[in-house]
């Protein structure tokens, strides 16, 4: 088996610098076989080398909240996620590109329409699509008064039942629920499913081995998706003090997704006025992510369809408060450990997967070098 052996100026393999030895990772097939001196020793003549002097080694990038066909550049994005499914999906092709090259190697897919993640999965794992490794949560599950663009309305729990039986027989990896809207609105932050229907999906996926995922941004939804031991919680803007402790003591995780709030141009392109509530309770938002920063919740990081852009949504948690290895944490080992694919990936180390990034810079002294995404090997 052909080995390369890849060298730069400083390696990090997601959890510290390798400093006693040279920067350089041995790759055979799509394994790393070794770091450092160990890397350089066993190369032997034969291997190829690619020599990066410049570049920060470190684990590829992952995005645990994307939309494979959500394109927040397009006027309107969130309605344009009603056109036809082969127009979403030539859509998403050059998107995912644009994440690989941006150094996210794996997406966790939170729902697309028409079942074009299952698709584009299967195209990536056969090297027919350039794009990231992908988990997809197939058909987002709504409730058909509740908010999700991407999703589809349910709504009894037999009929939320088949909904999930149905995803899961076409490869979904996980299921998505919407628990509530995005914005705090007029009724405050209600609800959509009830108890019953919660616990059928959460049963059903769960008897199939199959984690839930939430897009729940407080109130009584959170509550709910808690008690019903739902495993990750998407977004959380409006957490109160008492459920960011019910969280963290929980075994639940929270995925953070800040350009929602935080990224202007996103919100220049929001249909219907949307804009403008986003900005006024940007600051609210702001109060809570900084409060998780400090909790004891276990999170990862996500992009929500802001494609290539990762390292923005890191500089955002950054300057919600959480320290740079902490956030760099949440794209690589800590994203890695919420998808169940530590076994593999999120950290440069010897019989993992050689998905591995070469990056300008320092990212800890300096996170904006995540921006600076050099090289990707996947
Ligand atoms: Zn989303």
């Amino acid at each position: 088996m052909q080995r390369i052996l890849i060298q730069g100026r400083a390696l990090y393999d997601g959890e510290s610098y390798l400093t006693d030895a040279p920067a350089a990772v041995l790759i055979a097939g799509q394994r790393i076989l070794a770091l450092g001196r160990d890397a350089e020793a066993a190369a032997g003549p034969e291997a190829r080398v690619l020599s990066f002097p410049g570049q920060t080694l470190m684990p590829g990038l992952i995005d645990c909240h994307n939309h494979l066909s959500l394109d927040p550049s397009l006027p309107d994005y969130l309605l344009r996620m009603n056109d036809p499914v082969p127009e979403l999906t030539l859509r998403a092709v050059p998107l995912l590109e644009q994440d690989l090259l941006s150094g996210v190697t794996t997406s966790r897919c939170l729902g697309d329409k028409g079942f074009l993640d299952v698709h584009c999965r299967r195209a990536q794992n056969e090297g027919r699509l350039m794009g990231p490794r992908l988990q997809v949560a197939t058909r987002g599950i709504r409730a058909p008064q509740g908010h999700g663009f991407v999703g589809y309305p349910f709504s009894g729990p037999e009929a939320i039942r088949m909904a999930v039986r149905e995803n899961l027989a076409a490869g979904a990896d996980l299921i998505k629920i919407y628990l509530t809207g995005t914005l705090r609105g007029p009724k405050g932050l209600p609800g959509t499913f009830a108890k019953a229907e919660v616990r059928v999906l959460v049963d059903e996926a769960h008897r199939a081995g199959v984690p839930v995922a939430t897009h729940c941004v407080g109130g009584p939804g959170l509550d709910l998706a808690l008690s019903c031991g739902i495993d990750v919680i998407e977004h959380g803007y409006f957490m109160t003090a008492e459920q960011i402790e019910a969280l963290a003591a929980s075994q639940a995780w929270l995925v953070l997704t800040p350009s929602i709030f935080f990224t202007d141009a996103r919100l220049e392109t929001l249909h219907g006025g949307l804009k403008a509530p986003h900005l006024a309770q940007r600051g609210e938002v702001g109060a809570v992510m900084a409060r998780v920063a400090a909790s004891g919740i276990r999170w990862a990081i996500g992009t929500d369809g802001m494609h290539g852009q990762l390292a923005a949504e890191v500089a955002h948690v950054v300057g919600f408060g959480a320290a740079p290895a902490a956030a760099i944490a949440g794209v690589t080992t800590r994203a890695a450990e919420l998808c169940g694919l530590e076994q593999d990936l999120g950290r440069l180390a010897a019989g993992k997967l050689a998905d591995i990034i070469g990056v300008d810079g320092d990212p800890l002294q300096d996170v904006t070098a995540l921006q600076r995404v050099r090289t990707v090997i996947q």
